[in-house]
């Protein structure tokens, strides 16, 4: 970053007079607008915050939204992908097209914030009731972009070119046995009718201070992808292993030959992967020696040919493995295809720069470190230039590395980083579709 920073610091100090003028009115617009709504995005997300929704169950969140934007004037397609949302907004003058997206579902996690707004919601997940939390700062997304397209209505006439909002279900992953989410969403056609020319979308994260937004160009976020190895062998007595053949340590040799996937044969120079095992299920009691042994773990990485890569390497290494051991394998790599990367735009990245400094401060735009976990946006982003960026969760005097993480019970969004999200969403907004960034 800095060496586009120094790049487009130098594009900066070019531009004329007149354009800087424009550019100082429409930032105090943003920030004006933002204050004017700061007071109702609070509310929203809060509100959003006691009601969390499961994925595909986002009923009463996207009921919300949809009375929101109808109020603003706009015309609300509901039911997309179970429960999406999307409502195009029309410039009073011609312009590019854009998408903004926001994510709406929350997590089966108890929430243990103690805020006075905590969620007491449950609901049934995987057989189990589980309490029902907006761990993963999802409503935030959601009431920024409702603030974002009541700022942009207000804007209307002025407006160039036109905006597709878009509130997603299910970024976590739909329940078992559904489809949903991004990949939904593309799949009904939310792009074939309106085709944008960028999309842009935010995530809160607790590895940052409030105030601070995190972007960088290229990969940004992990793919993740499921896997499952059923190790198979013959069943026999603990007492003489000679009579059938042990799966249990075939898969002990497998699941240790496949840590050299990553440190020994893939390049993690330039960008780094992760093979875990997450769980092995097998056998019942001390002296029988089971059939079968199950192996479930995720793949992660950030870039297509090492994903595929390594999903040959882990089919080879169980293959070979275990018929070193008389045992065979049933390999479902990948089980289950997760997000792809996500990626940044480069040249998307490197012209809205200004824009994200403008609203946070340059000092506070920082290069954030690839994130292992893994989005949705991604499917967003390969169909189009993406551009996806990070607002600072994390209350000023609260040390980020410590604080409860996303996915935590104790996950809590510092307010600030509401309108910091949509002063951002709207500075993009208006900078794209003006044509007017510095760069
Ligand atoms: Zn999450
Ligand atoms: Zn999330």
């Amino acid at each position: 970053m800095p060496r586009l920073a120094t790049a487009l610091l130098g594009a900066c100090c070019a531009v004329l007079p007149a354009l800087a003028a424009a550019q100082d009115a429409q930032r105090r617009e943003v920030a004006d607008a933002a204050a004017s709504l700061q007071a109702k995005v609070v509310e929203w997300r809060r509100d959003i915050h006691r009601h969390p929704e499961l994925g595909n169950r986002e009923t009463r969140t996207a009921a919300k939204v949809a009375e929101h934007l109808r109020g603003l004037g706009l015309e609300p397609r509901t039911g997309i992908a179970h429960t999406g949302v999307t409502a195009v907004l029309k410039g009073g003058r011609p312009g590019p097209r854009i998408a903004l997206r926001a994510d709406m579902d929350a997590l089966p996690v108890t929430e243990q914030t103690g805020l006075p707004f905590a969620s007491t919601a449950t609901a049934e997940y995987r057989g189990q009731t589980t309490g029902v939390m907006h761990a993963c700062g999802h409503d935030a997304h959601t009431a920024i972009l409702m603030g974002v397209a009541e700022a942009l209505v207000a804007m209307r006439d002025e407006l160039p070119g036109e905006v597709l909002f878009v509130f997603q279900p299910a970024e976590e992953g739909p329940p078992e046995g559904e489809e949903g989410g991004a990949s939904m969403m593309l799949a009904e056609g939310i792009f074939r009718e309106f085709r944008p020319e960028a999309v842009f979308g935010l995530h809160v994260f607790s590895t940052l201070q409030a105030g601070q937004i995190g972007v960088r160009g290229g990969p940004l976020m992990a793919a993740s992808d499921r896997f499952s190895i059923d190790v198979i062998g013959r069943q026999t007595h603990g007492s003489r292993p000679w009579g059938g053949i042990d799966p249990i340590v075939a898969a002990a040799d497998l699941i240790g030959t496949a840590q050299t996937i990553v440190s020994r044969r893939t390049n993690i120079s330039t960008l780094p992967a992760v093979v875990t095992f997450g769980a092995i299920n097998g056998g019942i009691r001390y002296n029988i020696i089971p059939d079968r042994v199950e192996l479930v773990g995720t793949i992660r990485t950030f870039d297509e040919d090492v994903r595929k890569a390594i999903f040959a390497d882990l089919q080879n290494v169980a293959t070979h493995v275990a018929a070193a051991h008389g045992a065979t394998v049933e390999a479902h790599i990948p089980a289950e295809t997760g997000n792809p990367v996500t990626a940044n735009d480069p040249d998307l990245t490197a012209r809205m720069l200004p824009s994200l400094q403008a609203v946070a401060g340059a000092g506070n735009v920082v290069d954030p470190s690839l994130t292992m976990g893994a989005e949705d946006f991604s499917y967003y982003a390969r169909e189009v230039p993406g551009l996806f960026f990070f607002v600072g969760a994390t209350p000023q005097g609260q040390d980020p590395l410590r604080a409860p993480s996303n996915h935590s019970p104790q996950f809590d969004v510092d307010e600030s980083a509401l309108d910091l999200g949509l002063r951002a969403m709207l500075q993009l907004t208006l900078d794209y579709l003006g044509g007017d960034t510095s760069g």
